[in-house]
């Protein structure tokens, strides 16, 4: 136990058990407890933990070079990660701009996007509108997009206004309407939103394939994403998606709208991309996008010092070639339809349980007061940090989530192994989550929630 902590936790009061090693999908503390990572951490060890073969790219990354400053050298790391991710990415998405945390990709994709378009000598167009119920991040302009009320709130008068659609929430649909009959009105009200403020003024939209954070794993029907680029095109703006949770084989391809049939003009990647081994993450551009900039100024505005820094470019590049190597992406969907079709059956055995939703292995289960109303639970029952901290008792790491309803009601999870996993880790998966919902239910039995 420490006598006094130095250092700032997500509350400050947290008492956090003290990591000591990671192998494979496990974690394991100090005390020797096991923990079973159901989350990746933050959807992020994507290949789990230990892995040797991202210690020897590190280490031999290491022996020659850790740090260079991008406007000095290039590097071979750099190089050849660049290449790579355009090679496993669709269509002329090409350009990399490397970066060090999926907030910092988003905000340099808004850069890009507006700067696209003053290098073709249109400077109105400066805004980029989003979603209510997503996040991209926490820095200011990433946080201007996120439409996440509760991050949000301390900082309103500094942030954009730019959320401005309900997000494809079938579960809750504004409209109690179905998919595909419903016409994607949601989809639709992007059209509504670019008129009342402006083609001239709107350089992008942005949107997650999956809503991760803010909605639990909320992914849209089929068709959504043909109909938000089909408005995009029609009204000259660039349509940039953020993969920074979904890409580099979450939901069971390079790019989860790889699954949408449609292509970005600019993709924020980041979380699986170092898989946690080190800090990186990047814009993604399309020769579209680039082409103005290279006729004209030759710069794109954005940069930090550690960009393109050799060793986590090493790393990245180790992870991208242990994915392809073990055919890790190409085993995904299997295995989540696998976990989802029997969380979907945990839905007759916990009435708390109102949705279970997702892509690939990246899943989400939303709980109710009453799944026949939807109701949800109130705030001060606090459901959702409850089943994380039954989940970690029992040694089962899962993500809190909000779910959306109206930016402050709703609970839900995700649950996003490693895509490493085995099916016999799977099923462990599966009896920890359940002693934590049978925890819950004797919570619920107490009149503890
Ligand atoms: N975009 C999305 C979709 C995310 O899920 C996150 C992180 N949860 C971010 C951006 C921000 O990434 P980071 O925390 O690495 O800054």
């Amino acid at each position: 136990m420490l006598e006094r902590t130095y250092l700032i936790k997500p509350s400050l009061d947290d008492t956090l058990p003290m990591i000591d090693y990671g192998k494979g999908i496990y974690l394991y503390d100090m005390e020797g407890k096991k923990y079973l990572d159901g989350a990746s951490g933050a959807v992020t060890a994507n290949i789990g933990h230990g892995v040797t073969e991202i210690i020897e790219a590190m280490q031999e990354q290491a022996k020659k070079i850790s740090f260079v400053y991008r406007s000095q050298f290039t590097s071979e790391a750099a190089e050849k990660l660049a290449e790579k991710i355009s090679a496993l990415t669709p269509a002329d998405l090409n350009w990399c701009f490397f970066v060090n945390s999926g907030s910092e990709a988003v905000e340099t994709a808004m850069k890009m996007a507006i700067q696209y378009w003053q290098e073709k000598g249109i400077h109105t167009k400066t805004k980029v509108l989003s979603r209510w119920v997503s996040y991209h991040g926490i820095t200011l302009g990433a946080l201007s997009l996120s439409g996440h009320t509760g991050r949000r709130a301390r900082f309103v008068p500094l942030l954009e206004d730019f959320p401005v659609m309900n997000p494809p929430y079938c579960y809750r649909c504004p409209y109690n309407l179905e998919a595909p009959s419903c016409g994607y009105l949601c989809a639709q009200e992007l059209e509504q939103a670019i008129k009342r403020i402006g083609a001239n003024h709107i350089a992008a939209f942005i949107a997650e394939p999956v809503i991760g954070a803010a909605g639990g794993a909320i992914a849209p029907p089929k068709d959504y994403f043909k109909t938000i680029k089909k408005i995009c095109e029609a009204n000259d703006i660039l349509f940039i998606a953020d993969e920074v949770m979904t890409g580099f084989g979450r939901t069971g391809s390079m790019l989860a709208m790889e699954q949408y049939g449609v292509i970005p003009d600019i993709v924020a990647l980041g979380k699986g991309m170092g898989a946690g081994y080190a800090p990186i993450a990047a814009a993604l551009a399309s020769e579209k996008v680039i082409e103005p900039i290279l006729a004209g100024t030759k710069v794109v505005m954005s940069g930090h010092t550690l960009s393109a820094n050799p060793q986590s470019c090493a790393v990245s590049l180790a992870v991208l070639e242990y994915l392809e190597k073990n055919k890790i992406v190409s085993e995904v969907e299997s295995k989540g339809d696998y976990l989802k079709n029997r969380l979907l059956k945990l839905k007759n055995d916990y009435s708390f349980i109102g949705d279970v939703r997702g892509k690939g292995l990246l899943l989400g289960i939303e709980f109710v007061e009453d799944a026949t109303t939807k109701t949800p639970f109130s705030r001060e029952a606090l459901v959702t940090q409850k089943m994380i901290s039954f989940a970690k008792e029992k040694g089962l790491l899962v993500y809190p989530a909000g779910a959306g309803i109206d930016g402050v009601n709703g609970d839900s999870i995700i649950i996003s192994p490693p895509l490493t996993i085995t099916k016999d880790e799977l099923d462990d998966l599966l009896t920890l989550l359940k002693a934590t919902f049978d925890a819950f239910t004797m919570e619920l039995k107490s009149g503890g929630v």
